[in-house]
């Protein structure tokens, strides 16, 4: 008989918007060995071609149904330096659990019966937590001395790439233009889906294999990328991400009480302005907050603003408007699932053209227009068609723009033959990832790409190796 997918604990929706705790719960023993016995450790195993790190899940699925977690553990690891992040952010439902052999070919996402692969990787990954079961030691048979990179960016990409070369004894430091370490991972993502004790952890691994980080500097600043090789610095890499938050240029879009999902994640998720005045930076909240997107973004910003109205003893009402279905939304489907078991509003087919405001400067309403779905765009999904005369007003008192992102120059625009796209997205050498400059490598969002945790650091791995051949062909 087929055994029936096995999910982790989770708080219930009318506890857990009370405040900032995580969600999820990891598996029990119990739970992680059923899951992992219903893995049929296929022959030619379909999941690992969607891991963009390569992970050998099959292995570590079979080591765990063999109770070997120490061995799971170190089988993740050879390949991804961040178990207990990836296994809670990552979008697996798009990606090893959509090509494990439980989904049928062509599907959009994951079948429900595909193996939970990610909540596996997560319990291997609290395992070494709690076990402090070692930190992978460095790879002692190929080290490389005397060499120093610096890297530009904490955040996954960055992270992982320091990870990589750490572990082969190379000197690794890493800038951080913030006063905190974690880039995305910590200003972009709540603690409700990832704590700051699991990013603490992870991050330690690093200083452990000797990693220097620097926080508060700014490379182009306060320092230029020549006055890093001046100083040493043998290659740098930048992990800069895409941290300028993309606006919908619609009139009215200045006025007070609309943010940029980014400024009001940072606020709450970095700054903890959540507990204001106990922590010093304050946040706005409206009666009824409208959460512009359909990404993942988009359902961390309403989450956190329905925790943030409960906090503040609100009635809860937070809509999120998208100019397409759920079909198409690009959101992991267990956000989408949370946010509507904790009371977020979805309005699809809405599009919102103009924001109007009081005499004072405050959003009132929004002014939106219905669609419905035209022909697919070079996103391949349908395209949202505005219906002509279908205008209507709704009230708003805060509006959290989350449309996307895009690269900031400060550093690019600084560099002199640093070659980037329209967008000012950084060109590099698809396979080494190396940029226009001769040692100077890039990787994650700053590069482009679907923006997910693991894809940067996928990236960032193609370019250690590349600097890890580079090194030892000399
Ligand atoms: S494809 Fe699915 S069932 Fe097959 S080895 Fe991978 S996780 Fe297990």
């Amino acid at each position: 008989m087929e055994k029936a997918p096995i999910k982790p604990q989770e708080k219930e929706a009318s506890v857990r918007i009370n405040g900032f705790d995580e969600v999820v719960s990891c598996y029990r023993q119990e739970e992680a060995l059923k899951e992992a016995e219903r893995c049929i450790q296929c022959k030619n195993p379909t999941c690992i071609e969607g891991c963009p790190v390569g992970i050998d899940i099959k292995k570590f699925i079979f080591q765990i149904a063999e109770k070997d977690y120490k061995g799971a553990y170190f089988t993740i690891k050879e390949k991804n330096n961040f178990p207990s992040i990836c296994g809670r952010v990552c979008p697996a439902e798009y990606q090893c659990r959509k090509t494990c052999v439980f989904t049928k070919k062509g599907a959009a996402f994951a079948s429900e019966k595909a193996i939970n692969i990610h909540f596996l990787e997560r319990f291997v990954g609290d395992w070494g937590m709690k076990n402090d079961s070692g930190h992978m030691t460095q790879d002692t048979r190929h080290m490389i001395r005397g060499k120093k990179v610096a890297v530009v960016g904490s955040g996954p990409a960055g992270l992982c790439f320091a990870g990589e070369l750490a572990r082969k004894g190379i000197k690794v430091v890493i800038f951080e233009a913030l006063h905190k370490t974690g880039g995305v991972l910590r200003y972009g993502i709540p603690p409700f889906r990832l704590p700051s004790d699991v990013l603490d952890f992870e991050i330690n691994y690093l200083k452990e294999l000797g990693v220097e980080i620097i926080p508060s500097f700014i490379v182009g600043k306060m320092k230029t990328l020549d006055e890093l090789f001046k100083d040493g610095f043998s290659a740098v890499f930048l992990g800069l991400g895409a941290g300028t938050p993309s606006f919908m240029n619609i009139p009215g879009e200045n006025l007070c009480n609309i943010y940029s999902a980014n400024e009001f994640l940072t606020r709450a998720n970095l700054m903890s302005a959540y507990k204001f005045p106990e922590y010093h930076t304050p946040i706005n909240i409206g009666k009824n907050v409208v959460v512009i997107g359909g990404g993942n973004t988009a359902m961390d910003a309403a989450r956190a603003a329905l925790r943030i109205q409960k906090i503040k003893k609100l009635v809860p009402s937070v809509s999120i408007f998208y100019r397409r279905t759920q079909d198409e939304m690009p959101a992991r489907r267990l956000e989408i699932e949370h946010a509507r078991e904790e009371g977020i509003n979805f309005r699809f087919l809405v599009q919102p053209v103009e924001f109007a405001g009081n005499k004072d400067g405050y959003v009132e309403k929004i002014k939106c227009l219905r669609c419905e779905l035209g022909e697919p765009d070079s996103s391949g999904r349908r395209r949202p068609v505005p219906i002509k005369e279908s205008e209507f007003n709704t009230t708003c008192d805060l509006a959290i723009v989350a449309v996307g992102l895009k690269a900031n120059r400060l550093l690019t625009k600084e560099v002199p033959g640093l070659k980037v796209d329209k967008w000012g997205d950084i060109i590099v050498n698809k396979e080494t990832m190396e940029t226009s400059l001769k040692n100077v490598y890039a990787g994650g969002d700053i590069v482009g790409g679907e923006g997910t945790v693991i894809e940067a650091m996928g990236m960032a791995k193609k370019a250690a190796q590349a600097l890890i051949s580079r090194f030892s062909s000399r």
